[in-house]
């Protein structure tokens, strides 16, 4: 198993469609393990391929407290939406340290593939919902805060930009400090 690295936003790469999953088999496990250790390690309850920079369509979703709760949805869709709507304060492993508040379908029927390619349907409502609702945006390269305002998009932008700099900047620091 393997921590993958997880792409921050406004990288590009986030905004790729992810393509269908064809293929079964070790390739497919191997990638799942590493996400799932790269949720956890985060940590997360969701995450797309697409963030970790594979564009291929599969999701992990853990929301238990326990972290013995993981469901990996390949080639997921929804199949059917509520009108009843809910709003939650959403982060994203790719926005780190944004929450903010996104409007969705309550309740969501997903069917997706599981690693083996086998299918099934899932009923999701509450925090479920939400998480897997969001970590399909992935897939179609859309990150949360494109919900957001232009304003409020631009100060994350800003300010994910500036860190990104400041650790660059650390780190060059610290390559300087290790020469010496
Ligand atoms: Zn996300």
């Amino acid at each position: 198993m393997a921590l993958l690295n997880i792409l921050r936003y406004p990288d590009p790469r986030l905004h790729k469609v992810a393509k269908p999953v064809t293929e079964f088999g070790a390739r497919l496990e191997q990638l799942a393990a590493d996400m799932a250790e790269t949720m956890y390690e985060a940590p997360g309850v969701g995450l797309a391929a697409t963030q970790v920079d594979v564009h291929e369509r599969v999701v992990l979703v853990d929301v238990s407290e326990t972290h013995d709760a993981l469901t990996v949805f390949v080639n997921p869709e929804i199949v059917w939406a509520s009108d009843e709507k809910q709003v939650y304060d959403e982060g994203c492993l790719s926005v780190p340290g944004i929450y903010d508040g996104v409007e969705r379908p309550a309740r969501v029927k997903v069917r997706a593939q599981d690693i083996k390619g086998q299918f099934f349907e899932v009923d999701c409502d509450g925090l479920l919902a939400v998480c897997i609702q969001h970590e399909m945006d992935h897939l179609n390269g859309k990150v949360f805060v494109e919900y957001l305002s232009p304003l409020k998009r631009n100060r994350i932008k800003n300010k994910l930009l500036k860190e990104e700099r400041g650790m660059e900047r650390d780190a060059q620091m610290r390559a300087a400090a290790g020469r010496r």
